[in-house]
């Protein structure tokens, strides 16, 4: 049995090698690196498998989150909904543009964004809510839908975890929302090879905004419309995408099945909770999380685990609302239960499209022996 690892990149490169290196050779030949035709073509070829009008490609996932920020034109006192029981990238962007994190609590069975508690966070200056599609499937967008609306908000879903998941049939992942984004990082679930995200929207005018931001505040040469950043996605970096797009079905159809081999497995063991699959959403697994029951000592499971060459990691052990970079907020020990809950109970296992049922079955012993 091969080696496991949270991520086996190198047996997911092995497969596209000479795919890509074709790719990267024609680049070469053309050395278009910059804004060469493969990033508009990826950008057409992603939009038609989203399901949207308009794809802007970018340099990153937090790039793509600060741009649709920007593009709405907000006013300094605006605060933004985001989940505290998620990554940083969200809550950092607001901050830096001198806006207002307002962190709500996480949904206990799906870990994503819980709109009662967004309910009562919300003040005259509260202007956007930012979900974001943890682990792999898709908040409950309907909800978030008809709550922006009766409250006047816009929606930018961070997709970055969840791209292709599909919400109740009715469309995927971050096209709901009047800005969706998304990362290409390596270990996402459609990745390239360094950096690179997108923005995607069904709205011509923000599209023609988010451009524009990306590229300097200008849409024709030195004419500086707004202030902008300087963020692109590489030829090089589109070429690879172009030979993955086509695969990210089967990429999230193998990571469906480990999961539910996996879910399987577990689902007589009453010292963990395994992911739910919510009725509303499909799931793409960017990550495996299940709960350890209160009281068992997750560093001690781990360190057993590592010892018996079975990854695992904690995504994410402290809520944002509790991080020191976020302590001028105010928030205290207590304010989020259900997120502090999750951060302390959460752990993810190695899950991506090239794991076997071997092991599967190997880290599932192990982690059953550890747990005693
Ligand atoms: C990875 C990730 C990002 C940031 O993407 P980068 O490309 O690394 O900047 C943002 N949000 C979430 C939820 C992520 O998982």
């Amino acid at each position: 049995m091969k080696k496991i690892q949270m991520v086996d990149l190198t047996t997911q490169h092995s497969h596209i090698k000479e795919k890509v290196l074709k790719g990267i050779e024609e680049l070469i030949d053309s050395s278009a690196f910059i804004k060469g035709k493969a990033v508009q073509e990826f950008e057409k070829e992603l939009a038609e498998f989203l399901g949207v009008k308009h794809v802007i490609s970018c340099g990153n996932g937090t790039d793509a989150l600060q741009i649709a920020l920007m593009a709405l034109n907000l006013p300094e006192n605006t605060e933004v909904l985001v989940p505290s029981f998620n990554y940083v990238a969200t809550a950092e962007v607001i901050a830096l543009l001198g806006l207002k994190p307002v962190f709500v609590e996480a949904k206990e069975d799906i870990f994503n964004i819980d709109i009662e508690d967004a309910k009562t966070k919300i003040t005259a200056n509260t202007k956007v809510i930012m979900p974001v599609h943890l682990f792999g499937q898709c908040a409950d967008i309907d909800s978030v839908l008809d709550f922006a609306k009766e409250n006047d908000l816009y929606v930018i879903e961070d997709t970055a975890q969840a791209i292709g998941s599909v919400y109740r049939k009715k469309g995927t992942a971050g096209t709901f929302g009047d800005i969706g984004t998304t990362s290409f990082f390596p270990s996402k679930n459609l990745g390239c090879m360094g950096d690179g995200g997108a923005m995607f929207t069904n709205n011509d005018e923000l599209a023609s905004k988010l451009r524009m931001i990306a590229n300097h505040g200008q849409k024709q040469k030195y004419h500086f419309d707004c202030v902008g950043v300087n963020s692109r996605l590489d030829t090089l970096q589109a070429t690879i995408l172009r030979a993955k797009l086509p695969l990210l079905k089967e990429y999230s159809q193998k990571r469906l099945e480990g999961a539910l081999y996996y879910n399987e497995l577990l689902k007589n063991n009453d010292k963990l909770t395994t992911p739910l699959i919510s009725e509303n959403s499909t799931h793409v697994f960017h990550q495996y999380t299940l709960k350890l029951a209160e009281g068992i000592n997750r560093d001690e499971i781990q360190a057993k685990l590592r010892e018996r060459e079975v990854p695992s990691m904690v995504y994410y052990p402290i809520p944002l609302h509790l991080q020191r970079a976020y302590e001028y907020l105010g928030y205290k020990e207590g304010d989020l239960p259900t997120s502090e809950k999750l951060a302390k109970q959460v752990l993810s296992l190695p899950i991506h499209p090239e794991i076997t049922k071997e092991q599967i079955e190997f880290i599932v012993k192990n982690l059953e022996e550890v747990l005693g």
